[in-house]
């Protein structure tokens, strides 16, 4: 693996190395993390790396299998702390589910009896349902609902509680292409996907005076839930590992952003924004249009060159004052 800042070339030996100084520059010492589903793939990388750079981290995992079936088992997020703590890192174990508001609190719990606080939030648990739509029983669609999106809302709420009071955070929330871009049969992931958008756009506002940062990232990673959808030689070269640096500067002191979503995979990153056109207005001033005024100018309407983004509601507002005006 090569380092593309500094050219340095580290062997791969079948045990993931990073590329980076030794001791690395980045650091998290003092700072205290919450990862959920960390018993596994993304989860799993991001605790190992954030403890190797200092962070105690809480190694959240219910277990169970990829469509959330099951009754959980301690093992996996277990067998990560043992690997933190073998590395000479600190780390506890904590075996809550996210898709409860108890469970949510249960897991903040854990970080404030083991560590005293929280800092760092990474929103990582998932299970997939696929099904083309009409087949998307609701048991399907609540299930993932609850996990992705209503897993962030209950371990995200008392977490950002803490991190309001002493004036820091970092949280990540975990999109997906599939809800970023679409995907057939996966309405009910889409969804929650793009859900936990909508919380990040609200909660970089709600944190921007405590020092709250708040971003989200769509990793494409070779895991348990994407080992049968991608091409067996395209899934050796899509470790976990590639993903993690932005995920992690992401929750440094340095992150530059609040409210940004970024794909990560492969070592590739790249931003993803809601853009907006420049739009048209069909009519005389004050007239209302007519649907053929807006047929049209259809191309106008549609058109993204010259595309924008928007920090909030209020702006986009101000936006269409303008036009209109
Ligand atoms: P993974 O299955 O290895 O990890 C998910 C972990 O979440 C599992 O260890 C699982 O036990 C845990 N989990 C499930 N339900 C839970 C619950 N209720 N409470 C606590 N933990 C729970 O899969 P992964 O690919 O590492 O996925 C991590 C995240 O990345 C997910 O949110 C997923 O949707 C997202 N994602 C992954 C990819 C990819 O390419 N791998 C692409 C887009 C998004």
């Amino acid at each position: 693996v090569v380092n593309a800042e500094t050219g340095e070339v580290v062997i791969d030996n079948g045990e993931f190395e990073y590329g980076d100084e030794v001791p690395p520059r980045i650091r998290f010492d003092g700072r205290v993390a919450i990862v959920t589903g960390a018993g596994g793939g993304l989860g799993r990388a991001y605790a190992l790396e954030l403890a190797r750079r200092g962070a105690k981290v809480v190694v959240n995992d219910l277990g169970g299998a990829r469509d959330g079936s099951g009754d959980g088992a301690a093992a996996p997020a277990d067998r990560v702390v043992a690997e933190i703590r073998a590395a000479g890192g600190e780390a506890v174990a904590d075996h809550n589910s996210v898709a409860t508001v108890e469970g949510g609190a249960a897991i903040v719990q854990t970080a404030l009896e083991a560590f005293g606080t929280v800092d760092i939030l990474i929103n990582n648990a998932g299970i997939l349902r696929d099904k083309s739509f009409v087949n998307m029983t609701p048991e399907n669609w609540q299930a993932v609902l609850d996990v992705h999106l209503h897993g962030a809302y209950h371990v995200t709420r008392p977490a950002f509680a803490v991190m309001r009071d002493k004036g820091y955070g970092r949280i990540l929330m975990t999109t997906s292409a599939a809800g970023l871009y679409g995907n057939f049969g996966q309405s009910n992931y889409a969804a929650a996907k793009m859900g936990l958008v909508g919380l990040m756009n609200t909660l970089k506002l709600e944190g921007e005076k405590r020092n709250i940062k708040v971003n989200t990232i769509a990793p494409l990673a070779a895991s348990r839930l994407t080992e049968d959808i991608l091409p067996p030689d395209l899934f050796a070269k899509m470790q976990p590992e590639y993903v993690v640096p932005l995920a992690l500067f992401l929750c440094t002191d340095q992150c530059p952003a609040s409210g940004n979503i970024y794909n990560a995979g492969m070592g590739f990153f790249n931003r993803v924004a809601v853009m907006t056109g420049p739009g048209a207005v069909p009519a005389a001033q004050g007239a209302v249009p007519t649907p053929e005024a807006v047929r049209d100018q259809a191309a106008a309407i549609t058109d993204l060159e010259a595309g924008r983004t928007f920090g909030q509601l209020a702006e986009q507002v101000m936006d269409v004052v303008t036009k209109v005006q």
